[in-house]
């Protein structure tokens, strides 16, 4: 008689279901660790992994279940990936179940084990496309700085950060750093914040390494290539990975190098379910495998740039631009100067639309940045003041003049703009304030001849749409290009000598403490857009209109000066205690009424008591307090220790869970560590 065994699975249920997430099953006979199973629940047949044999076993108590298939076709997922996975449940405060499973492709959870036994031997007889076989590319001459950079990247003991000006050959260090990796027989990861907007990356890193297989890991693939991308990884097929923050949980047996592009970019933060920061991920996960983690920025996050002026991470430095072209300089135009009347009605300052016009005679190009999209922002009624609010969310719906819609912006209700005011039937409804869209008609009449056009997220709906735009800039049949942070991000224009910031002013005096860095990183980006063509780089120019001109972080954008940005603003942090010299939580909770979510944060507060050398915040409404007629509060929660806030955060938890048993009124709560928006 052969004995039944006992094995934990990590099942994708919620997290109150048992200790970790993990429930215990018999099997036959004792399974790999990370070996993917089916098992029975309730009445329900579900995808889990095995986790660990479970503690009180062999052999198994008689009630266990039995699993309910076993997926002996894929190999187990390595114990560094569960390792992975376990810290990241951990920190961030999910069940290792309903992590482990939300990370791998949809369709791996679906398919039994001959279908998948089928999809894996196809890929065993064509196992690899690899980039047709052609001669690779001579590599372009290291510049000093680059040769540097890499000599020390390579005796690293730390994770790296690259701390490189754009245009200054970060890409060219990641490419060399993954040839060393792939030298050794180690796959590579990249991590970018956003794919659809680096094809070039793509490219260039496909066109790199002939012979070796590359696949693509992020949401915009579909089920299929998701799965077959993420088995050639797992299999050790595929040697280079590049994808975006899921893809940090990429399955890699021989990972040898990660690499985080644009490692500020708030992209890498997940915004929902588990609420995990792939950079820092990757920064653990390097660190365990005792790999090179190489984080690149021209702007790194103020939590990197401590670490590395503590020297936990080891700083390289990039800080002339390939070919020797200069960083544009800054016009700041004083706009309390303009006139009263041409304050409010002239798009640009007059001698901003001057030097766009003398651009356009030359045949350059220039970029407006506007951080609004729509025509108007709300909708106004001067007769008796109605404006076009959202009756679901506590914001404004904004005028898309092109469809003539009022549209809300959080919620998604769409409706045809009335033709007068709902409320007092006066016709002559106006907009108020400026969009993208208003912007790119505006400039239509001041320019006449010129071609505008615009680059924002309704602009580019569709398939193939932003590639076709973009390739309309590149091809030089665009003078004018207008659009939101979407325009700062990574293209290589090398038309382009002018680059004005047209209404940037509002994240200085945001309420949250990192709107400021997020806008010095988005102009340094956007400023980076001028002179990639050293030929031009001389006569390139970044303006930006402000009423604050003596603002410190115009001053600093001005010199280009990172480094005296980012000291002022953690002098700034340090005396708020703020990260990265704190660290906090948010707990949020939504509700249909503000009394109740206000009501489960206060029992939660009550529950938080005592615990040293943490503060909980009292609970208080976001910006957006509530979307879709959900209400929404949160509350923060804050600790001089990262130690002391997980400890209080792993002891308050399974309350919270029960806490929300008894607060029927509460549609969800959620926490979110290392919140990037408060
Ligand atoms: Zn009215
Ligand atoms: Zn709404």
């Amino acid at each position: 008689m052969t004995e039944t065994a006992a094995v934990s699975v990590a099942v994708e249920t919620p997290r109150y279901s048992g200790v970790g997430g993990l429930l215990d099953y018999a099997c036959e006979q004792p399974l790999t660790p990370g070996t993917l199973v089916r098992v029975p629940l309730g009445r329900r047949d579900l995808p889990g992994i095995v986790w660990q044999r479970a503690v009180n076993a062999p052999p198994a108590p008689p009630e266990l279940r039995p699993l309910a298939a076993v997926l002996t076709a894929l190999p187990p997922l390595a114990p560094e990936w569960r390792e992975l996975v376990d810290f990241a449940a951990a920190y961030y405060q999910r069940g290792v179940g309903e992590l482990a499973l939300a990370v791998l492709p949809p369709d791996l959870r679906k398919l039994d084990d001959t279908r998948l036994a089928r999809r894996l031997a196809r890929l065993e007889r064509a196992p690899a496309k690899a980039t047709a076989a052609t001669e690779p590319p001579a590599r372009p001459e290291l510049n000093a700085e680059q040769s540097a950079a890499l000599s020390a990247l390579a005796g690293a003991d730390r994770p790296v950060l690259l701390h490189g000006v754009t245009g200054s050959g970060k890409t060219e260090v990641y490419l060399r750093a993954a040839e060393a990796a792939l030298l050794k027989g180690r796959q590579a990861l990249v991590l970018v914040p956003e794919i659809n907007l680096t094809p070039q990356l793509e490219a260039r890193f496909a066109e790199r390494f002939p012979g070796h297989v590359m696949v693509s890991l992020h949401s915009g693939l579909t089920p299929a290539q998701r799965l077959r991308h993420w088995l050639l990884a797992h299999l050790g097929h595929a040697d280079l990975v590049l994808g975006t923050r899921l893809a940090v949980f990429a399955s890699m047996p021989r990972l040898g190098l990660i690499v985080v592009d644009e490692e500020h970019d708030p992209s890498f933060k997940q915004q929902e379910g588990a609420r995990y920061s792939a950079r820092d991920l990757a920064v653990w996960r390097a660190h365990r495998l005792g790999v090179t983690v190489l984080l690149g920025s021209a702007t790194p996050s103020l939590e990197t740039w401590q670490r590395a002026l503590e020297g936990r991470y080891l700083r390289l430095a990039l800080d002339s631009r390939i070919g020797g072209g200069a960083m544009p300089a800054v016009r700041l135009i004083d706009m309390t100067r303009l006139p009263r009347e041409a304050q409010q009605e002239r798009v640009l300052a007059p001698p901003l639309l001057t030097a766009i016009t003398e651009r356009i005679e030359r045949g350059e190009q220039s970029l407006l940045l506007l951080n609004r999209r729509g025509y108007a922002p709300v909708l106004h009624c001067s007769a008796c003041g109605w404006k076009s609010g959202c009756p679901h969310c506590s914001a404004w719906r904004v005028f898309h003049k092109a469809d003539r819609t009022l549209r809300c912006h959080h919620c998604g209700l769409s409706e045809r703009v009335p033709r007068a005011c709902p409320d007092c039937g006066n016709l002559d409804i106006a907009p108020l304030g400026r969009g993208t869209e208003k912007l790119q008609e505006q400039l239509a009449a001041l320019l006449p001849g010129a071609r505008v056009a615009r680059l924002d997220a309704d602009s580019t709906r569709g398939a193939g749409v932003l590639q076709q735009q973009l390739g309309a800039v590149h091809a030089g049949e665009v003078d004018v290009l207008v659009g939101t942070q979407m325009l700062a991000k990574g293209h290589d224009f090398r038309r382009v000598t002018l680059v004005a910031a047209v209404n940037p002013d509002a994240a200085l005096f945001s309420s949250d403490f990192r709107a400021p860095e997020r806008l010095f990183a988005l102009l340094m980006q956007a400023a980076g857009r001028a002179g990639r063509d050293a030929a031009q780089a001389a006569r390139s120019e970044m303006w930006v209109q402000t009423w604050h001109p003596r603002h410190p972080l115009y001053a600093a954008l001005r010199a280009h000066d990172y480094e005296a940005y980012a000291a002022a603003q953690l002098a700034e942090r340090r005396a708020a205690g703020l990260p990265p010299f704190a660290s906090l939580a948010l707990l949020r909770a939504e509700a249909r009424t503000v009394e109740a979510a206000r009501a489960f944060l206060n029992d939660a507060s009550a529950l938080a008591a005592a615990h040293e050398g943490v503060t909980v915040y009292p609970p208080v409404p976001p910006p957006v307090s509530k979307v879709a007629d959900v209400e929404r509060f949160q509350m923060l929660v804050e600790s001089a220790s990262r130690v002391a806030l997980q400890r209080m955060l792993a002891a308050w938890l399974p309350g919270l869970h029960e806490l929300r048993a008894r607060h029927k009124g509460l549609l969800r709560w959620a926490v979110d560590v290392d919140p990037l928006a408060i």
